[in-house]
């Protein structure tokens, strides 16, 4: 059987492309490799996605984007893809473990993974003190002392989350000033449970069994100390998940997906939405904006080919 559109990922982005794929009447197949929802799963509260005047858990708002687009016929099978293969003007895009869907386009919303700091400890302590995701993690850190590493949105939004379980969270930032917007510095300056570490960077995690100290060195003076924490919390960006991909359309430096505002990378048929491009404001708004240009490329692509 040959799909009109094979939507790779399930965010925002790939759950928007895939309600409009399928309510325009294409035969559209999602494929998810962990939980539909992407990265808004891992979001404790949104309250800047218009429509929900008091905010919304990011659990439910994902779901409720994918019964929306299920509701229009969008099916959705959890893989993870490994690899596509052109052939004329048909794709094959490929499982880990071996399944092949055929498809006249594709769209790709594979977002991106969270960057590691690659020092001493992280590897070794990575669930036993070292997390990237405050809404999975921070129950387990109720009454005790965390760092939080970064400076941007989602460190301050995160960290001001942390104080609901945690006495004390640090923010450990490079700089000696924020990058997170002005109403989320607000409210961390103001929450009691913050301290700032600036001008700081993390280099070392270290304990027996379980995290229990974080070593940081002071940039600017090039002092070192230690707080004795129970965990650490990494939110100092994200890289892309295009490592399949590459050879196939244009990355950018950073390897972002490269596309045109018609969200068009540089192979015909193959289009891009959501944080796995190459742009500058990685929003969920934004993720959806960019699902519904890149379905309704799609959509006249096949209709203009096949
Ligand atoms: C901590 C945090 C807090 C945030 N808070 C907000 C907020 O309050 N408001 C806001 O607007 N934005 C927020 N964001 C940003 C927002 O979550 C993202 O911009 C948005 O989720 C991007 O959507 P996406 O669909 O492009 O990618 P993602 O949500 O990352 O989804 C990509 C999906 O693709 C899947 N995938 C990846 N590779 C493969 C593969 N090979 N095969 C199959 N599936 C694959 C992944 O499993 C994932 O489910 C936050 C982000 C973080 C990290």
């Amino acid at each position: 059987m040959t799909y009109d559109v094979i939507i790779i990922g399930g965010g925002p982005a790939g759950l928007t492309a895939g309600l409009y794929t399928s309510r325009g009447r294409l035969k559209s197949l999602l494929i998810e490799k962990g939980l539909t929802g992407g990265l808004v799963t891992t979001t404790e509260w949104i309250e800047n996605y218009p429509g929900f005047e008091e905010g919304i858990l990011g659990a439910e708002l994902a779901q409720k984007m994918e019964k929306q687009a299920v509701k229009f016929g969008l099916e959705i099978v959890q893989g993870s893809v490994a690899d596509i293969s052109l052939a004329g003007k048909l794709k094959s895009v490929i499982l880990e473990d071996g399944t092949r869907y055929e498809t006249k386009s594709i769209i790709f919303a594979t977002g991106a993974h969270p960057r590691l700091l690659k020092i001493e400890g992280e590897d070794r302590f990575r669930g036993r003190g070292v997390s990237y995701c405050a809404t999975c993690d921070g129950a387990f850190y109720r009454d005790k002392k965390i760092v939080v590493v970064g400076g941007g949105d989602s460190a301050v939004q995160e960290s001001l989350f942390l104080t609901r379980f945690a006495a004390m969270v640090f923010v450990v930032h490079r700089r000696d000033q924020l990058r997170a917007e002005k109403i989320l510095q607000e409210r961390a300056v103001s929450n009691p449970k913050i301290k700032f570490v600036w001008d700081s960077v993390v280099e070392r995690i270290s304990g027996n069994d379980v995290v229990n100290a974080v070593h940081i060195k002071n940039v600017k003076t090039g002092e070192k100390s230690v707080l004795e924490v129970d965990g650490i919390f990494v939110f100092i960006g994200y890289n892309p998940n295009t490592e399949f991909l590459k050879g196939l359309v244009e990355l950018n430096g950073d390897n972002y997906i490269v596309t045109d505002d018609r969200m068009s990378t540089t192979a015909s048929g193959i289009f891009a939405a959501g944080d796995v491009r190459s742009k500058p404001y990685k929003q969920i708004s934004t993720a959806v904006g960019d699902g519904a240009a890149a379905a309704i490329s799609a959509e006249k692509y096949v209709e203009e080919n096949f």
